[in-house]
């Protein structure tokens, strides 16, 4: 048992003063600059304070020595030293055995900073603002689990050294924040995310955190986190050493936790280092038992209460999966993944720490470790490898229970800055845990499996029924550039919908390969999926792929909305040129939804979800224009026309026989040094780099712009200028009063990549009559290059001098003939310039209508004159043109075709779709057919009006079947059949049962 005494314990805030006013400790902000300091000479003799030096070694065999004993942050094997934090006692000791000693004076410095408050901080770790201090990591972390109750829950697993301790500061709850759709229920695969068990590793917690809070952010948004949620679970402990942790915010270097009663009295350094006290192989290599050792081990396996709790709930949520011999390896089929997050080194290491032996799933740990350092960019490498380490917890994690365990080394710097946290760290490492979370499943065997990726719909929402082709790209590629994973081609892809392959009652669909044939290690494919037998509403597709030796990767998934279309809205309506009405191919988008116009005659028509919108289309050359908000409701059709109007060209030139008008100052000239096309350019110095302090103008010629609105400037350009943060500029300006105003467009610094081509809207030269246009480069007195070439520049608008309003000469195209009782469609095909008022006289004496592209449903039949008048503001016209109404014919069914369409391997028990097609499509309706699946169920007989009629049917035992579908109208002399022979197959077997013990479930 431990003793604990009161008496020695220090409250946390006298604690940290006395830390930092150690005897001998010296705040460099108290310095006047210019004095020296050891940044100047380092110490010769034995220093006062704690330092941060380089200490040398020459073998394996020293480097093991010293990590035993000392706060080591960085290895360099090549070069044969360590970087690590050096007590006065330890400096001493090192010295006198004859060691290289080299004191970091900047690092030493920093030891002694204490965290101040940025000027506007309000929150966060004073001075580093992107990291949450403990109190609003829990905050955050416990109103997350209440404010996403159906996924979320935040679970206390045990408690902080200081709160089982009397005396002394409270202490802390460790609190787990768990991660899963508790609506499905589990077994489901375990991913355990760790981090800060060491202090001062502040990147840790944060990334822990906001990992937590994206995944709850996108469940529902984001198909994979939605699968993950739904079919597998997170445990996240953000902060596993809360006490040391609180320490360390202030700006101390401190790593252990803050236990103080284990022999060591002083308060710089007591504490038992939780990454050296976990049970399994505890007190060994890489641990001390000096208690006042930044690497000590505790005074007993598992002693600290963060140990105990730790240890106690990741045995709770994972099986022991691995045999009690140090080579028994956990089975192919083990599941779980563990990350312990700690700074710094950019490494992603996995057992063995212990042994420089290799752990019994040394390969497969070794693929999924060259997979996670793809998307971290880190060093993959076992953890022996960095230097031996005993009592660390992802050797247990392995070690005891068989879980595929890593450290992550994240950084270049404990207290690492908020901008590359933000930029590059965070983000990158995000991108790992998704995978490791994905891997939890099976990561012995998918981490060989290529990636899924680039997943893409033909169309994400469309109405149930509609065909959809989905497309990915499977790629075997992923490991850390350089690692030597093995990559194979791929050899199949393939999806399921709603359930991932391994779920019971999933159907796995093959999809094709794009190129013909899977013969390289990247390979897109594609499949195309019929809809009509899934109900409406949202649906995930699992695309898997698998390499040539057999592995199959992770799952990545993507949504697939369908519509109701008995009940969803129509959009519909034409898309012309406001100069002539020619119909155009635009694509046409409202919302989530997009269609392409029908060439022929503009037309287009989209079923959406009730709801407004605004209809926006493009087509090449024209403006794109958008609606005004209209409201689509269930079963109603919206009409809705689009005019676009047509760019003309105001001004161009490609500068190839002179300056075309344009006036240059001094040095601009046209050069053939570069050119977009062909030879000649503009540069702004020609043969050489910009000078100093230089503001040089091209400038066109003045432009009467009054009749034009919507004006837009492409030109090609290539720059090279000085970078930021010391800025040259490129400037694009306008002027609207002939060149004694400038108004800026764009600016431009740095470097493109080679001829780039802007096009940018001007829409302040909307009818300016006296506009002019300049391009201004800048340079201050610094770093000069190259500069500006400038070609192809063609200015455009639209308006009235685009185009002549002309007047309206009527025609019109309609669907005729058709039969009696169908509608008939008819379209606008005038030419003249919009707008026009329509009037439609449908020949019957009863119809008329008054928009653009009417349908009529006749009561008769005959043929009819049909009479298009218009009108726009310089004329009428009219235009007549007979339709057709056919009696309904008397056409017999010819020909039944009957297709398995999902899924292409059915099993006893599961529902099998199906689809006949009757010939010739125009026979007439209804019908009836009698349909008999072949097995001991009684045939059915039903009236249809439907071609192709869809059914569904399940066959309760595996065998070959025989279907048959015969089918007779009113005027069918005799019936027409149709067969299809299926076999079905038994059905797979269930998966293994999963041992997982009753604790925390
Ligand atoms: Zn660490």
């Amino acid at each position: 048992m431990r003793q604990h005494s009161s008496i020695r314990r220090v409250k946390a805030f006298n604690l940290i003063l006395a830390l930092f006013l150690l005897p001998g400790m010296v705040f460099p902000s108290l310095k006047a600059p210019d004095e020296p300091g050891p940044r100047d000479s380092p110490p010769r003799q034995q220093p006062l304070q704690p330092v941060v030096a380089r200490v040398e070694f020459s073998n394996p065999v020293e480097l093991a020595a010293l990590t035993q004993w000392l706060d080591v942050w960085e290895v360099n094997h090549e070069q044969g030293y360590l970087i690590a934090l050096l007590s006065p006692v330890q400096y001493q000791e090192l010295q006198q055995s004859g060691y290289a000693i080299t004191v970091d004076a900047g690092k030493t410095e920093l030891l002694f900073r204490p965290n101040q408050n940025l000027p506007d901080q309000t929150s966060g770790i004073p001075g580093f603002p992107c990291y949450r201090t403990v109190e609003e990591t829990y905050a955050d972390l416990a109103s997350l689990a209440a404010n996403h109750a159906n996924i979320a829950r935040w679970v206390k697993i045990g408690s902080s050294w200081d709160q089982v301790t009397p005396g002394g500061p409270p202490g802390y709850d460790l609190d787990t924040l768990v991660l899963t759709n508790t609506h499905i229920p589990g077994p489901k695969p375990i991913f355990f995310l760790m981090a800060a068990i060491h202090a001062r590793e502040y990147v840790t917690a944060e990334i822990a955190t906001r990992f937590a809070e994206y995944l709850a952010n996108q469940y529902n948004h984001d198909p994979d986190v939605t699968w993950l949620l739904d079919h597998s679970e997170i445990h996240i402990l953000a902060i596993t050493n809360p006490d040391g942790r609180k320490f360390a915010e202030t700006g101390l270097y401190w790593r252990k936790n803050t236990d103080s009663d284990d022999g060591c009295s002083d308060p710089g350094t007591w504490g038992t280092d939780l990454n050296r006290n976990s049970s399994f192989k505890w007190g060994g290599a890489g641990a001390s038992a000096n208690p006042c050792d930044e690497t000590y081990r505790g005074p007993e396996a598992a002693s600290e209460p963060e140990t105990q709790a730790l240890q106690t709930y990741v045995a709770s949520i994972f099986p022991d999966q691995r045999g009690p011999n140090e080579n028994d390896p956990a089975p192919d089929t083990a599941m779980g993944t563990f990350i312990t997050l700690h700074s710094y080194g950019d490494l992603v290491l996995w057992p063995w720490g212990w042994s420089s032996a290799l752990a019994p799933n040394s390969t497969q740990l070794q693929t999924l470790g060259r997979k996670l350092a793809y998307f971290n960019q880190h060093t993959p490498e076992q953890a022996v490898g960095l230097y031996p380490t005993t009592g660390s917890s992802d050797d247990w994690a392995y070690g005891e229970l068989g879980v595929a365990a890593y450290t992550f080394e994240i950084g270049n710097t404990f207290f690492q800055d908020c901008t590359s946290f933000e930029n590059t760290i965070y983000p990158s490492n995000r991108e790992a845990l998704l995978y490791a979370f994905k891997a939890a499943r099976r990561p012995y065997q998918d981490p060989a499996g290529p990636d899924s990726l680039q997943l893409a719909l033909s169309s994400a929402t469309v109405a149930a029924g509609t065909p959809v082709t989905l497309s990915a790209v499977a790629d075997d590629t992923r490991y850390r550039a350089g690692s030597g994973e093995p990559v194979q081609a791929i050899a199949a892809v393939r999806y399921s919908i709603d359930q991932p392959s391994w779920e019971t009652g999933a159907v796995l669909e093959p999809m094709q390969a794009t190129d013909g044939a899977f013969d390289t290690p990247i390979e897109a494919a594609q499949a195309r999926l019929e809809t009509f037998f899934l109900p409406p509403g949202k649906h995930t597709l699992f695309v898997e792929s698998q390499d040539a030796s057999g592995a199959w990767g992770v799952p990545s998934a993507i949504f697939l909305t369908l519509l109701n279309p008995d009940t969803s809205a129509t959009i519909e309506g034409l898309v012309r040129s406001a100069s002539d009405n020619a119909p155009l191919s635009a694509q046409v988008f409202a919302g989530q939804f997009s269609t392409i116009s029908d060439p022929e005659n503009g037309y287009y028509s989209m079923q959406i979800l009730s709801g407004t919108y605004q209809v926006s289309a493009a087509a090449s050359g024209y403006l794109t224009v958008t609606s005004s908000t209209l409201t689509a409701t269930e079963k109603q059709t919206v009409h809705q026309d689009i005019y676009l109007a047509p760019y003309c060209e105001i001004f161009s030139s490609d500068f190839e026989s002179g300056s075309a008008g344009w006036s240059a100052d001094s040095p601009w000239a046209i050069t053939s040094e570069a050119a977009h096309s062909p030879s000649h350019a503009w540069s702004d110095s020609p043969n050489g780099n910009y000078s100093d302090n230089i503001d040089v103008s091209l400038t066109s010629p003045p432009l009467d712009l009054s009749t034009y609105e919507d004006v837009q400037l492409r030109f090609w350009q290539q720059y090279s200028l000085e970078e930021p943060p010391i800025y040259d500029f490129a400037y694009l300006e306008t002027s609207t009063d002939g060149g004694s105003h400038w108004e800026m467009a764009a600016a431009y610094s740095g470097s493109s990549a080679g001829w780039v081509q802007q096009r940018i809207d001007l829409p302040a030269l909307t009818h300016a009559g006296n506009a002019r246009l300049r391009f201004r480069l800048k340079s201050d007195a610094g770093i000069n290059a190259d500069g500006w070439y400038l070609d192809d520049v063609l200015l455009e608008g639209t308006g009235s001098s685009c185009f002549e309003a002309i007047p309206p000469a009527a025609d019109f195209t309609t669907d005729s003939p058709v039969q009696m009782g169908q509608a008939l469609h008819f379209y606008d095909q005038t030419t003249g310039t919009p707008p026009f008022d329509y009037a439609w006289d449908f020949g019957d004496g009863i119809g008329r209508a008054w928009d653009s592209s009417p349908q009529y449903t006749y009561t008769h039949t005959g043929t009819f004159t049909v009479t298009l008048s218009i009108t726009n503001t310089l004329g009428s016209s009219s235009s007549q043109h007979p339709v057709v109404i056919e009696p309904q014919q008397p056409i017999s069914i010819t020909q039944i075709s009957v297709d398995q369409v999902y899924p292409a391997s059915p099993y006893a028990g599961q529902s099998l779709f199906l689809r006949a097609d009757l010939s010739p499509d125009n026979a007439s309706k209804p019908y009836t057919y009698t349909l008999d699946y072949g097995d001991n169920t009684l045939p059915i007989t039903l009236t249809s009006l439907y071609d192709p009629l869809t059914f569904s049917h399940v066959y309760t035992a595996s065998g070959t079947y025989t279907l048959n579908l015969t089918a007779w109208n009113a005027f069918n002399t005799q019936p027409v059949s149709g067969t299809l022979g299926l076999q079905i197959n038994e059905p797979p077997a269930p998966p293994p049962e999963i041992y997982l013990p009753f604790v925390y479930r």
